[in-house]
């Protein structure tokens, strides 16, 4: 018998517990775990926004959200919080509501998205008074063991999304947007769209803000409140 053939069964559940929980990003997959995916109460819609913050974008969102008078949650990536301190605190001071997006921008199959450090990352600028916040969704929804085991740890909810808009593509439009979203604008539903752009389309919040106020009508018309995470009624 080979060596290492006696480990061999320990390898293939350890890769398993890895990439089940990494298949969440697939719909058919988040399809069967409707808490995981955001499903919540039927006269409402979550909306959340990942990515930010950022100094500029970020701010053209919740100017909007203000316009609107509608509230959301913002799921941070810890090492951008520096960048835009007074955003963060703006999120917090106009009712919305924080999240955690990992501390970079990268996947976790095997390392730590850094809970802990940007939890204190988010009470060096907003104090631990506000709401401790209850949410993790990694990086492109890609829900590892260990990131899982790490949010579980810190009482924070790994949450994905029933419907995402599209919003990160460079040729996304406010149309494009909309569209993306339209099939998946019913009652129970948690929307992704992101307040800051990508590396590679970083002006695409642009349509993402271009369609926030006709999302927001299309909710309305349909009798639906929107509202962020922690008024969904998630599981
Ligand atoms: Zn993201």
């Amino acid at each position: 018998m080979p060596r290492g053939s006696a480990f061999l069964p320990l390898t293939c559940a350890v890769a398993a517990a890895q990439i089940v929980p990494a298949a969440t990003w697939l719909p058919s997959v988040r399809a069967a775990f409707p808490r995981l995916s955001g499903v919540g109460r039927s006269d409402h819609v979550a909306l959340t926004f990942d990515d930010g913050p950022d100094p500029v974008s970020t701010p053209a969102i919740l100017d909007l959200l203000r316009a609107n008078d509608a509230c959301a949650t913002f799921f941070l990536v810890g090492e951008r919080i520096s960048r835009a301190p007074d955003v963060v605190q703006r999120i917090v001071d106009e009712g919305h509501e924080i999240g955690l997006h990992g501390w970079s921008h990268r996947y976790t199959f095997t390392s730590s998205p850094r809970i802990a450090r940007c939890l204190t990352a988010i009470t060096d600028v907003v104090g631990a008074a506000q709401p401790r916040p209850r949410w993790f969704r990694p990086p492109y929804g890609v829900l590892s063991a260990t990131s899982a085991l790490e949010a579980a740890r810190h009482r924070l909810a790994p949450i994905l999304w029933t419907t995402w808009a599209k919003d990160w593509r460079a040729d996304a439009t406010p149309e494009s947007v909309q569209a993306h979203l339209e099939p998946g604008l019913v009652g129970g539903a948690t929307l992704l769209l992101h307040d800051a752009g990508t590396t590679r389309a970083p002006m695409s919040w642009i349509a993402t803000a271009g369609a926030l106020p006709a999302l927001l009508r299309a909710c309305a018309d349909r009798g639906l409140r929107v509202g962020p995470l922690r008024e969904h009624g998630v599981g």
